[in-house]
C-alpha cells in the first residue's frame, strides 16, 4: 500500500489502452451509463467498447482463486475437508467476472450491470455470501461462518481489481452510489484476454506482476493463518485436556 493506506480515491476514467497507465482524473462520480472525459482532454470516453478491449481490465480470473484460497486457511479443518467449500469459494472470487457477459447484452461498460458495476459491489458480495452459506452450511454456526467468509471472498475480487492500472473503477456502493473507485496504489497490470495474448510478453509483465504483488503475500497471508489456525487448535486441546 501506498502512503495513502487504505483510502479509496473516485476516478471516473476512459477505457485506456492497453498498457497505458490512467494520468490524473477529476474525482467526480461516474453516473451510470454516462461517458465521461479525461481530465485536460475533451475527447469523450467510448460509451461502448469491445468485448476484447473491455475483459482486458481484469485481475486474471486465478489470481483471484489463488487469494481466496489463501483466504480459506482461516476457516476451521472441518469445512477445509470439504471439496465443495473450495469449490464455492473459487466459484465466489471468480463470480463478479461474469458480468461480462452483459457486453454480449449490449450492457455498457458504466452502467450498473456492466463491467465493474452491481456484480463487483459489496452488496452484491453480501447477498452471495448469504445465498452461498445458506445452501453450504449444514449446522446453524457453519450456515454464519460461510456466509462471512464467502462475503469476505466475494469481496476480494473487487478489491483486487482496484487495484489493476486500467479499465474504470470498482462500483463498491453501487446500486447506492455509482461512483467508480480505485485505489492510489495499483501496481496490478491489466490482463490481456485470450490465451494467445496471455502468453506474449504484456502477458507475462501482467502475470509478473500478480505473482510478485498478489500471489506472494497471498502465499504468506494463507501460511500465517494455517499456522495461527494449528497454534489457536493446539492451546483449545490444552484447555480441553486440563478440564
Ligand atoms: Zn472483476
Amino acid at each position: 500500500m501506498s502512503e495513502g493506506g487504505l483510502r479509496i480515491r473516485a476516478r471516473p476514467s476512459v477505457v485506456p489502452k492497453e498498457g497505458s497507465r490512467i494520468s490524473a482524473l477529476a474525482a467526480v462520480p461516474f453516473a451510470h451509463g454516462q461517458a465521461c472525459t479525461k481530465l485536460g482532454s475533451s475527447r469523450p470516453a467510448p460509451r461502448r467498447a469491445s468485448f476484447g478491449r473491455l475483459t482486458c481490465t481484469m485481475a486474471t480470473l486465478i489470481t483471484h482463486a489463488v487469494v481466496a484460497t489463501a483466504l480459506g486457511q482461516a476457516v476451521s479443518p472441518e469445512l477445509r475437508k470439504q471439496p465443495l467449500f473450495w469449490v464455492a469459494t473459487v466459484f465466489c472470487s471468480m463470480l463478479p467476472d461474469a458480468d461480462v457477459i452483459g457486453f454480449r447484452l449490449g450492457i455498457h461498460y458504466g452502467d450498473l450491470w456492466g463491467h465493474r458495476g452491481m456484480t463487483h459491489s459489496l452488496l452484491f458480495a453480501v447477498v452471495v455470501g448469504c445465498a452461498a452459506g445458506a445452501l453450504l452450511g449444514k449446522t446453524a454456526k457453519d450456515r454464519w461462518w460461510l456466509a462471512a467468509f464467502l462475503f469476505v471472498v466475494t469481496a476480494s475480487h473487487g478489491l483486487l481489481d482496484a487495484m489493476t492500472d486500467g479499465g474504470l473503477g470498482v462500483a463498491f456502493f453501487s446500486p447506492f452510489d455509482p461512483t467508480r473507485y480505485f485505489f492510489p496504489w495499483r501496481p496490478i497490470a491489466v490482463s490481456p484476454i485470450g490465451a494467445g495474448r496471455f502468453l506474449s510478453a504484456r502477458g507475462l509483465h501482467v502475470l509478473w506482476t500478480e505473482i510478485c504483488w498478489v500471489w506472494g503475500p497471498a502465499l504468506a497471508v494463507g501460511m500465517g493463518l494455517r499456522v495461527l489456525g494449528r497454534r489457536k487448535n493446539r492451546a483449545l486441546r490444552e484447555i480441553e485436556e486440563r478440564t
